[in-house]
């Protein structure tokens, strides 16, 4: 079957290998300029942050298995950090015990690897889906043309994508739609904070309370990543869809100076950064591990599945919910 897989992202990309591997002929197509959706590190003159995933850890022993190989090839490396609880600069240890890995030098190096030796398109956004007898034809968008191009005949598709961006290409096309625009990602503003000197922190990441953070991290702490001093902070969910249509300056101004006020640190950043995240993370996920409507040869796959997990919207459900999508397509 030729199989296309819309979002290269940790889903997608888990959903191609597996698919390839399976014999399958797979397009996959990424509407930005580089593959990892979620997982990745924004680039500048202080170095990488990881400004979206932070780490991952290993529930099922599927994934244990798949980290354990990409630790032998050293894409992934144990986090050994120092996690604490923080409140108005007081500090209580934390209760969350679990392996923690991060992928180096970079989150954003893992989706590269795992992309190596698929036809991945690049800065080409699926706008549509038409039926073509019993195949589809996708409408493609690419930056340099004003008007979408058609791509196809695919025998299926896959939507590795966020259910807001999937519920618009599947309308009325599969059983289960209504099932996908009841899900909702939650957004989270990030701010990205590059120091002179290490701060005097005796913590590599902590879990905020009583702030409009609720995460902060010490990138530089991380296994193969770049020198300096660069920290990561995510707003809480609920400040963040309080403040979404905040302009830029003013939301780094306001985390800014959650910053300083959760860790007690006077210290003044010499770069500052913001992005704002309109779909981070599920807090009420389906309780399937994908879709897949077998009589159009569509599926869906993503963070936002249960899995069979505790919990959801992250790296492990991605992977999982790519490869049950994939063994869906097998059995079809
Ligand atoms: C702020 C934040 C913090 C997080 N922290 C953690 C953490 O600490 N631990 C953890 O395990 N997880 C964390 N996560 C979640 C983790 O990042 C995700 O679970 C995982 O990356 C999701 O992968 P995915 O492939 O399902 O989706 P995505 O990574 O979102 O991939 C979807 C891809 O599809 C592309 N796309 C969308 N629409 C189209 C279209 N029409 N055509 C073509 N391409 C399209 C997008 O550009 C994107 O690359 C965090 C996420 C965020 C945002």
């Amino acid at each position: 079957m030729h199989v296309a897989i819309i979002g290269a992202g940790l889903a997608g990309l888990s959903a191609a290998r597996q698919c390839q591997a399976q014999g399958h002929h797979v397009t996959v197509y990424e509407r930005s300029s580089g593959v990892s959706g979620r997982m990745n590190t924004r680039q500048t003159e202080l170095g990488g942050f990881d400004y979206g995933a932070q780490y991952f850890t290993a529930q099922s022993d599927r994934f244990k298995k798949e980290v354990a190989d990409w630790r032998k090839l050293s894409w992934v490396m144990p986090w050994e950090s120092r996690l604490v609880k923080l409140d108005h600069g007081m500090t209580q240890s934390s209760s969350r015990e679990s392996q923690r890995y991060v992928p180096v030098p970079g989150m954003s190096s893992l989706a590269k690897q795992l992309a190596h030796g698929l036809d991945v398109r690049l800065e080409q956004q699926v706008q549509a889906l038409e039926a073509h007898g019993d195949q589809w034809i996708l409408s493609v968008k690419t930056d340099e043309v004003p008007v979408a191009a058609s791509a196809g005949p695919f025998d299926a598709v896959i939507l590795a994508i966020p259910p807001e961006q999937a519920s618009v290409l599947l309308k009325d096309k599969v059983s289960f739609s209504n099932k996908v625009s009841e899900v909702r990602l939650q957004p989270c503003w990030t701010l990205m904070l590059g120091f002179q000197n290490p701060l005097n922190l005796e913590y590599d990441g902590a879990w905020v309370e009583n702030s409009r953070l609720g995460w902060i991290a010490r990138d530089t702490s991380k296994p193969d990543h770049r020198a300096g001093e660069r920290w990561v902070c995510h707003a809480s969910h609920a400040w963040s869809i309080e403040h979404l249509e905040d302009d830029h300056e003013r939301v780094k101004e306001k985390l800014s100076k959650a910053f300083h006020e959760a860790t007690g640190s006077p210290i003044q950043a010499i770069h500052a950064l913001t992005h704002r995240w309109r779909f981070a993370q599920a807090d009420v996920p389906l309780a399937e591990s994908h879709l897949w409507d077998k009589q159009k040869k569509i599926g869906v796959c993503g963070d936002w599945f249960a899995v069979g997990l505790e919990g959801a919207g992250r790296v492990e459900n991605a992977f999982l919910s790519g490869l049950a999508v994939a063994g869906a397509i097998s059995a079809a």
